[in-house]
């Protein structure tokens, strides 16, 4: 079976590892500063905080932007549950902005409009979560400006989006968004098994998202209430979480990161191929926005509903029939059984639910060969042409 998506590791990645289990730490080591500052250095932000997972980042992300009972949090719909999940477990509530039916990203007219409602019933958000849709941000100057306006806090979940730039500056950098959230889970750009970061410039950001990490405990003398006692001294002044990455997932994240440039090059690469060898069928293709350089970590493509041969669902399993490990990305957040619970239905967010029922994500990992995706293409145009006999 192709896979939609998949690491890729070589030797160097290997050692990395192996180096780490014969030294003193495995965990709290040198490695995580190491990795946290060449993101830093990659990502022109001025600090990194590393965790254990995308999931936990955005958690300590909208704590350290203040979200509590009684705020709001807003998201896009089209995206993994996380995005969302975020608010629930600062105990906000959540809703979401519908997305463009040409990027697939959150629409910031829709955004807007939204806002301006919100501002009228004195329910602005506190933080908008922007997912970067397979690795291409959204209109980020524009939520900035109104990030300004409305007085939100945006944070951008990068998950998708490692080695992606916008407006010229590397996704991270901290121009448009507060706080940045990467995501090492094996099937993104780069991996260190689980992983993810919190990329920021705010100095008291980064200090807060370190206790967060870290049980809300600090060594530090001017963080402390009153004196400390001594060396062995530490103090809990907020209540945080064990989020902490390992020294062996830092050192595997540090090794891919020097081959984050050729990773995003030849997923580039396949993305401009697909783009050439699909044009001629009733798809419609991913839409790239101007000022967005995506990573590509999803090569999705909607089937264009005029015409078609056979329904949505038979292609999705034609694809897997013939070996090739599609997915869909995303199922909308809001109609999920938990997210229906809290109120949502379907109907509320259309264009993420038309965008639902014509979606597949082909495969694309940088160790997909073109013979592969030759196969892929051949595999589609066949079940998107052929006449009844399947
Ligand atoms: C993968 C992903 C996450 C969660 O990442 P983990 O590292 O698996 O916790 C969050 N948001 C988006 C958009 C993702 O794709």
């Amino acid at each position: 079976m192709i896979p939609y998506g998949r690491q890729s590791l070589d030797q160097a990645d290997i050692d990395a590892v192996v180096q780490v289990l014969q030294s003193d730490w495995l965990t709290q080591g040198p490695g995580i500063e190491a990795f946290e500052q060449a993101m830093a250095l990659r990502c022109q932000a001025a600090h990194g905080v590393a965790v254990c997972n995308a999931t936990s980042a955005l958690h300590i992300a909208c704590l350290a932007a203040g979200l509590g009972p009684g705020d709001w949090l807003w998201t896009s719909p089209n995206t993994f549950l996380a995005s969302a999940n975020c608010g629930r477990y600062c105990g906000a509530q959540v809703d979401f902005v519908d997305i463009d039916p040409h990027t697939w990203n959150l629409d910031a007219q829709a955004l807007e409009r939204k806002l301006l409602f919100a501002a009228a019933k004195g329910r602005l958000p506190k933080v908008l979560v922007a997912v970067a849709f397979s690795g291409q941000s959204c209109d980020m100057r524009r939520l900035a400006e109104l990030a300004e306006r409305y007085g939100f806090i945006l944070i951008e979940d990068a998950s998708h989006a490692v080695g992606a730039s916008y407006a010229g500056r590397p996704v991270g950098c901290g121009e448009f968004a507060a706080m940045t959230v990467f995501s090492f889970h094996p099937v993104k750009i780069i991996t260190s098994a689980e992983g993810g970061m919190v990329m920021t410039n705010d100095a008291e950001l980064a200090d807060h998202l370190r206790r967060l990490r870290s049980h809300g405990m600090t060594r530090d003398p001017a963080q402390m209430r009153g004196d400390s006692h001594g060396p062995w001294y530490y103090q809990q002044t907020e209540l945080g979480f064990n989020y902490r990455m390992t020294d062996l997932q830092a050192a595997l994240g540090l090794s891919q990161l020097n081959k984050l440039d050729e990773f995003v090059q030849r997923r580039r690469y396949l993305a401009e191929r697909y783009r050439q060898r699909l044009q001629e069928l009733p798809l419609t293709l991913p839409r790239s926005q101007a000022e967005a350089q995506s990573a590509w970590h999803l090569y999705v493509v909607r089937l264009q509903p005029e015409g078609l041969r056979r329904s949505h669902r038979e292609v999705f399993e034609g694809l897997r029939a013939a070996g090739i490990g599609v997915n869909l990305h995303y199922i909308p957040v809001h109609l999920q059984p938990y997210y229906q619970d809290l109120g949502f239905a379907a109907g509320d967010f259309p264009e993420a639910e038309r965008y639902y029922a014509q979606a597949i994500s082909l495969p694309m990992y940088p160790g997909l060969s073109d013979d592969e995706q030759d196969y892929v293409v051949e595999q589609l145009q066949r079940l998107l042409r052929a006449p009844e006999a399947a």
